[in-house]
């Protein structure tokens, strides 16, 4: 297989950012081999990649920053890169913020679906795992084992009724990646959101772009939802997103994960990657 990048330039007209509240435009654009994903901040003339190397730590999202520029929010977006397997990217923005969109991938997979996708010369490479890594940090628990799949199989522990504890096991390839994943949408507590909006975060967020978990043990706004453990297949969205931060490449194995979220996942990848040079390899993905 070869690496991939879209066919045409496209754009998604204006957001609302889900932290920042700001509107801002994204534009599309294809990138050759070996470039990998990487985001134009134009207002600032700074080019990030989406790489951990320059996420820098945050709760609510994910972050990349160089030259005190920062993207945030990129999770989403990145995911889908991810799920459509596009390796090179150019993605160009004049604000911060990604923007939420509907609060799942589905937008941005229908744009870039859109705009085509094409091979390039070189070979696509993956991340071949030899040996289990894992990675533990309190209460959450991140391993990967080898295996010819890229799987996830996540598993959730929320004080709430129509939550709880909940697994979900999912191996990537594209056509799952839509039929499972895509349209998943982010997800929040009430009594979180109301604290958050008095602090003046989260300015974009709404009851249609967030299912939202009342005290009641009720969604407050079941009208939103695709499925009933949505949440569970938002966090493998999220960390589908969050794990291509790894040099862009998918991981051959099985992804095991147990409560984690944005900050382990990063956590996660940074020590597989640094730390674990002898426990996996970049192969050509054949
Ligand atoms: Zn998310």
């Amino acid at each position: 297989m070869n690496q991939t990048t879209i066919k045409d330039s496209c754009m998604l007209n204006k957001g609302v950012g889900l932290h920042s509240g700001q509107n801002t435009a994204l534009y599309f654009y294809p990138a050759p081999e070996d470039h990998g994903i990487v985001f134009f901040r134009s207002d600032k003339n700074v080019h990030i990649p989406a790489n951990y190397r320059y996420s820098i730590p945050s709760a609510l999202c994910t972050t990349i920053e160089d030259q005190g520029v920062q993207v945030t929010t990129i999770e989403h977006l990145l995911s889908v890169c991810n799920g459509l397997g596009i390796d090179n990217l150019l993605i160009e923005l004049n604000a911060e913020e990604v923007p939420i969109m509907d609060g799942s991938g589905f937008e941005f997979y229908q744009v870039l679906k859109k705009a085509g996708l094409r091979q390039l010369n070189s070979s696509k490479k993956v991340i071949k795992i030899h040996e289990p890594i894992s990675y533990q940090q309190d209460d959450i628990t991140i391993f990967v084992t080898p295996s010819d799949n890229s799987s996830f199989t996540f598993s959730i522990d929320f004080d709430h009724v129509q939550i709880g504890q909940q697994e979900y096991s999912f191996v990537l390839t594209e056509k799952n990646y839509l039929d499972e994943i895509v349209n998943a949408k982010t997800f929040g507590f009430k009594k979180d959101y109301d604290t958050h909006k008095k602090k003046g975060l989260i300015k974009g967020g709404n009851e249609t772009n967030a299912i939202i978990l009342n005290e009641k043990g009720d969604f407050e706004n079941p009208e939103v939802l695709t499925w009933l453990n949505e949440p569970n297949l938002h966090k493998i969205l999220d960390q589908v997103g969050d794990f291509y931060l790894a040099d862009n490449l998918r991981i051959k194995g099985t992804v095991f994960s147990h409560k984690s979220g944005h900050s382990s996942h990063l956590n996660f990848i940074r020590y597989m990657m640094d730390e674990c040079p002898d426990k996996y390899s970049v192969v050509a993905d054949i």
